[in-house]
């Protein structure tokens, strides 16, 4: 049972291990393949910005253009492209020069205190300046809308700062990208900047968009993960209590991090299937093996007391419960045997007949003869005081017992004390002269000169029985040889 429980859970075990091994490699391959459209993206607006940079800076050999033209010139069909809420050239003072959205006559507006302005004022190196979520106010968008602000330094000729071209990116896009890929129930896929800010999430919560994470005990436990440039882990999500395979990927030449969750319940939905599969087979199995061993041990049990009693009567005579004649042949024969090994032993035989029993038959029929006989047999048993010594019913009305190192004279004694116990119960018997049942007993010892075999003394007693017989019953004799 213990070896079938230890396969079954290495078996899952290994098949655990080959399904999350699996399930991180399909999550990073989805996660490398947002990555790296977010990144096209980047690059092809960043162009859009260079060429926006470069057109501001030489405008057409000298001509003067009109208002239409000079749009057309500078933002060109790039504007158009969805997703760009704005396109717009900023000079070193903040002020709006140019703008894809702004209609003739309206003021300019100045943005010179934003975070997108600063960063290229106060610095040449920073390249292309991804600006945290912004609530966009955009004139005839007629709605706030979610933007990520992406800016590039103006050079003046002389390396100095000349303002910057900027482009709001609507958040929409990232939404869009993530909501095509599929991710299986409570999957969820997002954007964040590397210090923990919220650009996108889907399944889309408004909520989440711009808030700081940083603090969150999740962000701080995979701070040292994010050193990577992509990686994964297990963690439980704050807001919705979900655990989830994430993988994440840096977006390069950007504070973005795109993270790609999987539930974990989806990912080994079909394992855990396997496993209570397993469990419920095993419970199964031990239930039957517990009830198949009770009735393995109940049926040896049971075949154990049979033997034993099978063997108890194989060895005793079924009516008196003495020594059968098998077990007295085996008895006698062992006491010859231990006799021939030790000189110094010896052992008696005492051969007992009922007398005047055909007589007990015929008057008071053969159940009550049996009734007697058994009344007998208890009789010699209760006065038989070593626990060496044996009686057995050597056949009809007539008994054997063996007296383990029990001499001539002993074993006269012996016969009395049996004769005058049967004598002494008074069982009525009309047809004996005696009026009451006796037994006539003959007694012989181990003669080493005389005797060849075992049966030899048995014979010796029987000759002194006919003898008792002869002499008027109810007698003892012991053999003339002693
Ligand atoms: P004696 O004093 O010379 O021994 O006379 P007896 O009648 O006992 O001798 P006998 O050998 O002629 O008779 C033995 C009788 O014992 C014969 C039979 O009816 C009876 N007998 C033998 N075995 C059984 C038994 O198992 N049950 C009963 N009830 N009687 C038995
Ligand atoms: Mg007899
Ligand atoms: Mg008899």
């Amino acid at each position: 049972m213990l070896m079938v429980v230890i396969m079954c859970a290495t078996t899952l075990y290994q098949s655990y291990r080959q399904t999350r091994l699996s399930a991180v490699a399909n999550a990073s391959n989805v996660t490398l393949i947002a990555q790296r459209a977010i990144s096209r993206n980047m690059e092809v607006l960043s162009l859009s910005l260079d060429t926006l940079a470069y057109r501001y800076q030489h405008p057409l050999g000298g001509r003067r253009l009109d208002d239409a033209q000079r749009y057309a010139y500078l933002f060109g069909s790039t504007a158009n492209v969805s997703h760009i809420a704005v396109m717009a050239v900023i000079d070193a003072s903040g002020t709006v020069q140019a703008s894809s959205r702004r209609r003739q006559g309206d003021p300019a507006p100045n943005y010179g205190d934003r975070s997108y302005f600063l960063a290229h004022r106060d610095s040449t190196a920073v390249g292309l300046y991804v600006s945290k979520p912004i609530l966009a106010n955009l004139a005839n968008a007629g709605h706030d809308v979610r933007v990520v602000v992406l800016s590039k330094r103006l050079f003046n000729q002389d390396g100095s700062f000349g303002g910057i071209v900027v482009m709001a990116l609507d958040l929409s896009y990232f939404r869009e990208l993530f909501e095509g890929l599929s991710l299986g129930a409570d999957g969820v896929i997002s954007l964040y900047s590397d210090d923990g800010v919220a650009y996108m999430r889907v399944p889309f919560s408004e909520q989440v968009i711009g808030r700081d994470l940083s603090n969150s005990a999740n962000f701080q436990r995979i701070q040292s993960a994010l050193q990577h440039e992509e990686g994964s882990f297990f963690a439980r999500a704050h807001s919705d209590g979900v655990e989830r395979l994430y993988t994440f990927r840096r977006i390069p030449d950007s504070p973005l991090i795109l993270f790609v969750g999987y539930a974990e319940q989806a990912i080994f939905k079909s394992w855990y299937k396997t496993l209570y599969a397993v469990i419920l087979s095993l419970f199964i199995f031990g239930l039957l093996s517990a009830y198949l061993l009770s009735h393995v041990r109940q049926e040896l049990r049971r075949r154990v007391a049979t033997e034993r009693r099978l063997e108890e009567l194989a060895l005793t005579d079924g009516l008196t419960g003495l020594l059968n004649r098998r077990a007295l042949d085996e008895a006698l024969q062992a006491a010859w045997e231990r006799c021939r090994r030790n000189l110094n032993s010896t052992f008696s035989v005492l051969f007992i007949d009922v007398d005047h029993f055909k007589p007990y038959n015929d008057t008071y029929g053969h159940k009550l003869g049996d009734t007697v006989l058994q009344e007998v047999a208890r009789t010699i048993s209760e006065n038989l005081p070593r626990h060496t010594d044996c009686a057995g019913r050597y056949g009809g009305e007539e008994f054997v017992v063996l007296l383990e190192l029990t001499d001539a004279e002993g074993a006269r004694l012996m016969a009395q004390r049996l004769c005058d116990a049967v004598y002494s119960r008074l069982i009525v018997h009309a047809s004996s002269p005696l009026r009451v049942v006796t037994i006539s007993v003959g007694v012989a010892t181990l003669q080493r000169a005389h005797h060849r075999r075992v049966e030899d003394v048995l014979n010796a007693a029987d000759a002194a029985l006919y003898q008792a017989k002869r002499d008027g019953r109810n007698t003892v004799r012991v053999s003339a040889m002693d």
